[in-house]
């Protein structure tokens, strides 16, 4: 028997919902939670966890190559997709049961069903037809890949199925250029099978500083992967023995699998959106103001469904921010998205925060370029090509630190610590000023001296 009255009702159980669900009961409020798949949402069950998992094991095929010019032997060593997805399943099932009993513990009651807005302060079960009423509602039912009006489109699978599929794909072709598409590219490739991206745009990740585009585009390249700029697919048929996709630009392409990457949508169809007056923006996105508040009073929405910055820390602050700001105490501070980090895990990784070198220069008269580009020492005794890149952007007129770009083993890491000197407002004499840690790759960032 469901209980009925609630403070707050969240509808969608991943990093946004989660957090302030069980932030909001551990504040002494009433809670719901209603999750019709898996409790962790996209970046537990889908996202990040498993693609992160995923690219661990890739990058093991480096290491067994780069072991050899440090006096290893290694024995050939060979790769199995099936203990692979089973693993990772594995874990992905101990995250949820964490996630499930955190929410337990914290008092939340958690409802496997498909939550739809019945009017204000109404949430129904889809399945059981339970109505649930409550003070305030939550939309935190995060995105969904943007399916592929070509036809046979309906062939490709998406980064929800990819991990699990039963068998490594042997050629694969990638349909797009953004996060997605290069990390599960690059992951896969390390992993033995044979990959072609087609990307519209001139360059990979569009809006990323040049210096990280043209590096991950040359790593990419040499690790054996093929990329067609300028190029999509107009067809997807399948034949006898696979799929053949063709694209734009004339070519074609006979694989085993396509991997759709081509973006992600708000999840908000179905969700009764117009029976509580909570209003979309042009693409579906609900529209919120900067305290997550709809366009109906008392539903608040959060994460990838309001598409701001799609990024799991960000839905997390979020969820955090909606629990305090309801049962708590309301200190909000702003999320600085100028200074929000980010990270992309292809090989090469690339790590980023603040401007690009071309957004400095338009918002900045004086900008000082300080950029390196060196052999890793691993890849000394290695002999492998791998190299690192940075670039550090400083606003001349005010010796402010305003972008940090990074490419290269580690790169996340790098980029989560110096995006705390960002945040706090760095200078170049700041990080001049910074000990380095000797030796590292990461001490160049405080010895670079001379500006381009
Ligand atoms: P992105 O927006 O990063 O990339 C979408 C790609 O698809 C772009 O290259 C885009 O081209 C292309 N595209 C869009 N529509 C079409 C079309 N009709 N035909 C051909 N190509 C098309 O989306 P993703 O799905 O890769 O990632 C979604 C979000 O998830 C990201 O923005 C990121 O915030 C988050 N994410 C974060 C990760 C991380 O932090 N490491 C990892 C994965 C995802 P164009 O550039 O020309 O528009």
């Amino acid at each position: 028997m469901v209980d009925d009255s609630y403070d707050l009702v969240v509808v969608g159980g991943g990093s946004g919902g989660v957090r302030a669900g069980r932030l909001a009961a551990s504040l002494g409020a009433r809670v719901a939670l209603v999750e019709e798949h898996r409790v962790g949402g996209t970046c537990v069950v889908r996202g990040c966890v498993p693609k992160k998992l995923v690219v661990l094991a890739s990058r093991f095929a480096n290491d067994f190559e780069d072991a050899k010019g440090f006096g290893w032997n290694v024995s050939t060593a060979t790769f199995h997709w099936g203990r692979l997805v089973d693993a990772v399943d594995g874990e992905l099932g101990r995250l949820e049961g964490l996630y499930r009993r955190g929410l337990e513990n914290a008092g939340v009651a958690i409802l496997d069903d498909r939550g739809v807005l019945e009017g204000p302060g109404v949430v129904r079960l889809q399945r059981s037809g339970a109505l649930l009423r409550c003070k305030h509602v939550l939309l935190a039912t995060g995105s969904t890949p943007a399916s592929l009006d070509i036809p046979g489109g309906e062939f490709c699978v998406t980064s929800d199925h990819v991990f699990s599929l039963a068998r490594q794909p042997k050629r694969m072709v990638v349909l797009g250029g953004g996060y997605i598409a290069v990390e599960i590219a690059s992951a896969l490739n390390s992993l033995g099978t044979e990959i072609t991206i087609l990307h519209r745009a001139p360059a990979l990740l569009r809006g990323f500083d040049e210096m990280l585009q043209e590096g991950l585009t040359s790593g990419l390249s040499e690790a054996g992967i093929r990329m067609h700029p300028g190029a999509v697919a107009t067809s997807i048929e399948r034949t006898s023995d696979g799929l053949v996709v063709h694209d734009s630009t004339g070519g074609s392409h006979r694989v085993d699998c396509v991997l759709n990457a081509t973006g992600r949508r708000p999840q908000t169809r179905d969700l009764g959106l117009d029976s509580a007056g909570v209003e979309v923006e042009v693409g579906g996105a609900i529209k919120v103001d900067d305290r997550h508040q709809t366009t109906a009073a008392g539903v608040f929405a959060v994460g990838d469904v309001t598409n701001q910055l799609n990024l799991t820390p960000v839905a997390i602050r979020q969820g955090q921010e909606v629990a305090q700001a309801l049962f708590g105490n309301d200190r909000r501070v702003p999320i600085r998205f100028d200074v929000a980090p980010t990270a992309v895990f292809s090989t090469p990784e690339l790590g980023t925060v603040g401007v690009t070198e071309s957004v400095a220069r338009q918002r900045y008269a004086n900008v000082k370029v300080f950029e390196t580009q060196f052999r890793p020492m691993r890849a000394t005794l290695a002999k492998s090509k791998e190299c690192v890149a940075m670039k550090v952007l400083v606003c001349g007129d005010t010796d402010k630190v305003v972008g940090v770009h990074l490419l290269g083993r580690e790169a996340a890491e790098m980029i989560q610590l110096i995006a705390i000197a960002l945040q706090l407002g760095a200078t170049k004499h700041d990080l001049d000023q910074t000990l380095a840690v000797h030796p590292t790759a990461a001490e160049e960032l405080v010895t670079l001296r001379t500006a381009s």
